[in-house]
């Protein structure tokens, strides 16, 4: 899909098959440097690569790289685009312990192959100048450590798993088979529902360019009923 947002880019060529999507975001810094969310399976850095010869982007300008969670459709292809890039890398304190494998991660879902140790361990509400200013949501549930990120600016949210595709038009949240709690999954989703999100940006789903709070809210209140 390319440019979704001015300095946005969800990037194209990364899905492993037509009925499974996995949107690995590009956002530009407030410099020339970009920041990359998530890094897809294994396999995806050469088809990052390729996306970024065509955008005319270099690999050593993407300077950051955020992970949501450990998961291996997200952290894949971590080191690979660590060597590729150079960049620094980001998540949670929690989320760091099992990207590491230390300890190996025991909850549903498959961790990264190989362990990789994550250079900034950030907390909740702690804020970055990546991206153009980002603030960690630490959203627990789908996995301990899972975080979301948020621009305030902007008003753009990056939901990592958080969410997965409803019935219809409608978020859900993401099934129970792949959750390691689904009623903090649901506290989380009920706190994402009081930020105010013009763009939301889930990786198995959307992206929703306009109406990121309404989808969130009406979500949340089905969680209520
Ligand atoms: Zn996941």
């Amino acid at each position: 899909m390319a440019e979704i947002l001015p300095g946005i880019h969800q990037v194209e060529g990364v899905d492993p098959s037509p009925d499974f999507f996995t949107h690995v975001y590009l956002v530009k810094d407030k410099g020339s440097s970009w920041t990359l969310i998530d890094t897809g399976l294994p396999g995806t850095a050469p088809k990052i690569d390729t996306y970024l010869k065509k955008h005319g982007i270099s690999p050593t300008s993407i300077r950051s790289i955020f992970l949501t969670h450990l998961h291996r459709d997200h952290t894949g292809s971590l080191r690979d685009m660590i060597s590729r890039t150079k960049a620094k890398t980001y998540s949670h304190w929690i989320e760091a312990a099992f990207i590491a494998q230390d300890p190996p991660y025991d909850g549903p879902g498959t961790p990264p192959a190989e362990p990789v140790s994550v250079d900034e361990k950030f907390k909740d509400g702690d804020q970055f100048e990546a991206g153009g200013g980002i603030v960690a949501y630490h959203t627990p549930g789908h996995t301990p450590g899972h975080t979301s990120y948020y621009l305030p600016e902007r008003k753009i949210l990056f939901a990592g798993d958080l969410f997965f595709p409803g019935t219809g038009d409608t978020l859900s949240l993401t099934p129970k088979e792949y959750t390691q709690h689904v009623l903090t999954a649901q506290v989380s989703a009920k706190r994402v529902a009081g930020l105010n999100v013009v763009s939301l940006l889930p990786y198995h789903c959307g992206p929703y360019l306009r109406d990121g709070s309404a989808k969130v809210i009406e979500l949340a209140k089905r969680l209520t009923t």
